[in-house]
């Protein structure tokens, strides 16, 4: 089968998404291809996009303190490091603010909450550490920062549940609440059992499918009930590890505050993590209502005739082999974790065999370990490696000359910061997303003019 489309985007994380979405937005045809679940899917279900305390030790200040707010914070980092994408962007960031505002909307199942003031929230993962971040879904929206001194926070553990403990999320957060400046809330932990017929859940992953089901749900909200007749203190807020189902957590928890009296919400999670996972499908449904047509599948090959990709290869999960003659393309398939970057000898993306590179040139051949340092808190290369682009986002080879005038790249398989040390992971993902979106749009637009 052969198609025409105006851009073919290859990745579905939150960076291919995004893109997807705003060509949609811009009258363009698209066409997604993805394969597995990559870090969009792994990640806390919350969104960071700049952090400016995230570099101090709490204690030493108030780990409470939002900081600057998340524009501010962002801008700081744009000026502070030439290499970080959001030096790419314009100085008032306008395309970071348009990309959350797009990146709500396409997730609207999960209900993504944005401060009014611009402030990061401050939440509490399932370790009991706090995390500043300027968008979480609705289900996992507990701010801890606004939590008064004489409350009570109650942390559920639910027996039968493997991996999630209440006593060290209690203790941690009980630590840290007592370096707030002033007096810092109670933390006490809950121990629900789970219904006997269950037989327990392995994982969270495994519970959440289980709590999609109606008479667990009540099973669950019973059990609860009766744990909370133990407790001496009736808690004014429960944090639940992330398992309030896939199809609807919000409902799950509403069904508790009827049930309870108390408000709920989930702790942000690990991998692998359910928020995260909601967070895939809710990108995935959200460009469906956009009419994206999104393919499961992989790309075998292509044609590249003098500097440009004329067309493509793609072979469906099910099976059929697509010939697709996009106009541009946007490679959003992420880094190691997603496959964007594999190593085989040398460290390359895994469709077109672009070199990654660090600040200091291409990896090539490089051993991974020597692209770290001893210090742990030190700045690794290997965490910012990827693919060097110019500006505008097309990848260069190893030579650093254009690959091809119709390729864009997006999200994390760019090289340039670490999502993880800088706190700056879905924030990028999405900005680059939809200046990749931008500049495609225009290469499309150029050259149907001829
Ligand atoms: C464990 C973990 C936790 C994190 N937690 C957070 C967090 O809480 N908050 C935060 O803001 N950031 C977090 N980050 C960082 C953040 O998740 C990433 O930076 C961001 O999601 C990257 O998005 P992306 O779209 O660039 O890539 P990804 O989300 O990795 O998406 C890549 C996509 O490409 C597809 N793909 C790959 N190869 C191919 C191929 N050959 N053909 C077709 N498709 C392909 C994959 O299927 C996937 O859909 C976390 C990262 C990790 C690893």
């Amino acid at each position: 089968m052969k198609e025409n489309v105006d851009v073919l985007v290859i990745g579905g994380g939150v960076a291919g998404a995004v893109a997807a979405a705003h060509l949609a937005a811009l009258g363009r045809s698209v066409t997604l291809i993805h394969k597995s679940t990559g870090a969009s899917g792994y990640s806390s279900g919350a969104v960071d996009v700049a952090d400016s305390k995230i570099d101090e030790v709490p204690g030493i200040t108030d780990p409470f303190d939002r900081g600057y707010g998340w524009l501010k914070s962002a801008q700081k980092i744009r000026h502070k490091n030439s290499y970080h994408p959001y030096a790419q962007c314009e100085e008032q960031l306008e395309s970071l603010s348009n990309a959350l505002s797009l990146l709500i909307e396409l997730t609207a199942d999960v209900s993504m909450q944005r401060r009014e003031d611009g402030h990061n929230h401050i939440l509490a993962t399932q370790l009991g550490t706090i995390k500043r971040s300027a968008l979480v879904q609705k289900s996992l929206s507990c701010d801890v920062a606004t939590l008064d001194s004489n409350a009570c926070v109650g942390i559920v553990e639910i027996s039968g549940l493997l991996g999630f403990e209440a006593k060290p999320v209690v203790d941690m957060l009980h630590w840290i609440g007592q370096m707030r400046t002033g007096p810092s809330f109670q933390v006490l932990p809950i121990q629900m059992s789970l219904a006997p017929k269950s037989g327990g859940w392995r994982s969270m992953v495994e519970a959440a499918y289980a709590l999609d089901d109606e008479q667990m749900q009540n099973e669950f909200v019973q059990s609860l009930k009766q744990a909370l007749k133990e407790v001496s203190v009736k808690p004014d807020q429960l944090l639940f590890p992330a398992v309030m189902g896939f199809q609807n957590p919000l409902g799950i928890l509403q069904m508790i505050q009827e049930a309870t009296t108390i408000l709920s919400h989930e702790l942000l999670a690990l991998p692998f993590s359910v928020p995260g996972m909601r967070l895939s499908k809710a990108l995935f449904s959200g460009l469906s209502r956009r009419q994206v047509s999104c393919i499961n599948g992989k790309i075998e090959s292509y044609v590249l005739q003098e500097g440009k990709l004329l067309s493509v290869l793609m072979h469906r999960a099910e099976g059929q082999r697509i010939e697709l003659w996009p106009k541009a393309v946007i490679l959003a398939t992420g880094r190691t974790l997603a496959g964007g970057i594999i190593n085989e000898g040398i460290m390359n993306d895994a469709i077109f065999n672009l070199p990654a590179w660090t600040d200091q040139g291409p990896v090539l051949d490089k051993f991974p370990l020597d692209m770290t340092q001893s210090l742990v808190e030190a700045p690794h290369e290997l965490f910012r490696l990827g693919l060097a682009c110019d500006h505008q986002q097309r990848p260069l080879d190893q030579f650093g000359e254009l690959f091809a005038s119709n390729l864009y790249a997006a999200g994390s398989i760019m090289k340039g910061y670490d999502p993880a040390k800088e706190a700056t992971g879905i924030g990028v993902a999405a900005v680059l997303g939809f200046m990749a979106a931008d500049f495609a749009s225009t290469n499309v637009f150029n050259s149907s003019k001829f």
